[in-house]
């Protein structure tokens, strides 16, 4: 079997809760990633969808090592990049970039945006000189601005341009995996849809593979081979785009889909409507996350959660009643 690009296991993220050394210790904590695995294949996009709080985003800084994981492990192209440091780590890391989700915040307002972009060139010794402008100027026409905008500033783009600077300064370092996080989020609507299709473009001319973070599930549709729904720091649900669109197994996938707006796969799923919050972070609620929540909760959903399981091939669900399992009781029935 041809070797994933990128390999995640038991990815676990705990961040502490501080409320003061006058309260003494306090010990609790924030579980904002918890038992994650997946894997990734070389120029595939995987859509991460899930509402804010689901530990989305901070599953895509763990992957690239932005921050460090409480236990788990993560591979690029084999290595295992979570026991690796200096230089080799420091080379790797060039291969994994990042777009942020907004672009202003994630650029220097005071450097001219050609500098920003030939940044990570320079700096690492891949160019200097004439031949750094001259890519700078290749790289902002390849994401659809002129060679001109190299000496703006910041502030004197619009906020799709201060995007696609970024996707500009992402790529610039040929990059096999870009994580895009909520790229699109901060932009006004036309500039939305032109920064989606620049994705689209860019990674089937350079075949990259991203981890495209949404909270939107209309925005994975169009832009993922395969999407993971996240809640309360879990994947719940994981398939193929199409698997997942025409057969969503998990109730909380049912109710995002009902709410989307997904041109053909509309008006496939009953409108579900989502009562109540996501599960506080500091105290998720026992049992299955997501049991206040959904239609289907039993008894046994109180106590008991469910693991990530084979529904078909290549689609995992994390559900009792998926796996063919009577929730009216309040423990898992033997054998
Ligand atoms: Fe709903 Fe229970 Fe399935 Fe959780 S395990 S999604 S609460 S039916």
């Amino acid at each position: 079997m041809e070797q994933p690009l990128l390999r995640v296991e038991a990815l676990r993220k705990e961040f502490p809760v501080s409320r003061g050394a006058i309260f003494g210790a306090d010990k609790r904590v924030v579980k904002a990633v918890d038992d994650v695995s997946f894997s990734l294949g070389s120029g595939e996009v995987l859509g991460v969808v899930g509402e804010s709080g689901s530990g989305k985003s901070t599953l895509g800084r763990l992957v690239l090592g932005l921050i460090e994981p409480t236990s788990g492990r993560v591979w690029f192209e084999g290595e295992e990049t979570t026991a690796l440091k200096g230089s080799r780590l420091r080379a790797l890391r060039l291969q994994m970039q990042i777009v942020f989700q907004d672009p202003f915040g994630s650029l220097n307002p005071r450097m001219p945006i050609g500098k920003s972009i030939g940044y990570s060139l320079q700096v690492n010794g891949i160019l200097s000189g004439r031949t750094l402008q001259d890519k700078v100027a290749d790289l902002l026409e390849q994401v659809g601005l002129s060679r001109s905008h190299a000496t703006r500033l910041p502030h004197q783009l619009s906020g799709g341009q201060r995007q696609r600077v970024g996707i500009a300064r992402a790529i610039s370092v040929n990059p096999k995996l870009i994580v895009a996080d909520e790229p699109i989020a901060s932009l006004d609507l036309s500039a939305q849809a032109q920064v989606l299709n620049l994705f689209k473009e860019l990674q089937q001319q350079l075949g990259m593979s991203y981890i495209f973070v949404t909270h939107d599930l209309s925005v994975a549709a169009f832009m993922s081979d395969r999407i993971a729904v996240m809640y309360g720091g879990k994947i719940l649900e994981m398939a193929g785009r199409r698997q997942l669109l025409e057969n969503p197994q998990h109730p909380y996938t049912q109710a995002l889909l009902s709410a989307a707006v997904l041109g053909s796969w509309q008006g496939q799923v009953e409108e579900i409507v989502l009562e109540g919050d996501p599960p506080s972070p500091i105290s998720p609620p026992p049992g299955c996350k997501f049991h206040p929540r959904c239609p289907l909760a039993g008894p046994l959903c109180q106590v008991s959660e469910p693991e990530l399981k084979e529904v078909e091939d290549r689609h995992v669900a994390a559900c009792h009643v998926v796996h063919g399992v009577s929730v009216d009781q309040a423990a898992v029935p033997a054998g």
